[in-house]
């Protein structure tokens, strides 16, 4: 079983604003971000699966609606599985989630307080995350930093989330990329919360702060608590695996101790559609 738990679709007309704009300030004025759904299936159907993430940030210019990933992940049952994203702004967020899942059949939701500037430790948003666990739905955070110059960096902090955890010690939560760059409070949220757990994706093109966050994960001794993704289209997952095991590579010559490949090959073939209660 090879699963990816983090892709994106995005189609024509869904990217734009500051996310666009600083985008291109990062990368060059060519930039340009799409991934059909055509694109994104030539990618992952030689695996077991993904989930295909929705994405619903207006306030840093990114809006990629339900409906889009819902006509999608419908065309492949069984193999991939859509998350609903919801704006925490909406003043009805929690119905607008509730018919994603129930009506679009989503099975999880995203959220991004980078990308949708807002403070998920305030009360205000605690009937989203109460829906979320009525439905017995998980929510993938984007609890790291990003490029946007507009998005809140204080509100992407995972330790932001531990009140929520605490609150829902039953809602199964995700955050991606192990936190990046602040691993270590990423870890200690998912030692000590048992429904909350990271993905390793997007670390792959950092490979001393990818190893330093595994070595982490293998120190605190929670390998079983973070699943395999690639965040799709900034990385395949084929290059995912890849970057994954030559983790070690910049050991050699070094006294570093190295990231056991068994723990590598674990994380790899990690069974996420059964721990989120897909199958
Ligand atoms: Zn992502």
């Amino acid at each position: 079983m090879i699963f990816d738990c983090h892709t994106h679709v995005f189609g024509p007309g869904h990217v734009g604003g500051s996310f666009l704009a600083d985008a291109k300030r990062a990368w060059g004025e060519q930039y340009e971000l799409i991934a059909t759904p055509e694109q994104h299936w030539e990618t992952v159907k030689q695996f077991d699966g993904a989930i295909v993430l929705a994405f619903n940030c207006p306030a840093t210019g990114v809006v990629v609606p339900n409906e889009y990933v819902a006509d999608y992940v419908g065309k492949h049952k069984g193999r991939l599985f859509g998350f609903a994203s919801v704006n925490p702004h909406d003043g009805d967020a929690p119905r607008q989630l509730e018919f994603a899942v129930k009506e679009l059949g989503l099975v999880g939701l995203k959220l991004a307080p980078i990308y949708q500037n807002f403070y998920p430790n305030e009360s205000s948003y605690y009937p989203l995350y109460a829906k979320a666990a009525e439905l017995n739905i998980p929510i993938l955070w984007h609890q790291g930093t990003s490029f946007v110059s507009q998005g809140f960096l204080d509100a992407s902090r995972p330790a932001m989330l531990d009140p929520i955890a605490r609150t829902f010690p039953e809602l199964k939560m995700i955050i991606a990329h192990l936190g990046h760059p602040w691993h270590g409070e990423c870890v200690s949220l998912i030692r000590k919360n048992p429904n909350v757990y990271a993905d390793m994706s997007a670390l792959g093109s950092r490979p001393w702060q990818f190893y330093n966050a595994m070595m982490n994960v293998v120190e605190y001794g929670v390998p079983n608590k973070v699943l395999f993704g690639s965040d799709y289209s900034f990385f395949t997952t084929q290059q995912t695996i890849d970057s994954f095991r030559k983790i070690n590579d910049l050991t050699e010559g070094t006294k570093l101790p190295r990231i056991p490949e068994e723990v590598i090959e674990a994380i790899i073939h990690r069974n996420t559609p059964e721990i989120l209660g897909f199958r």
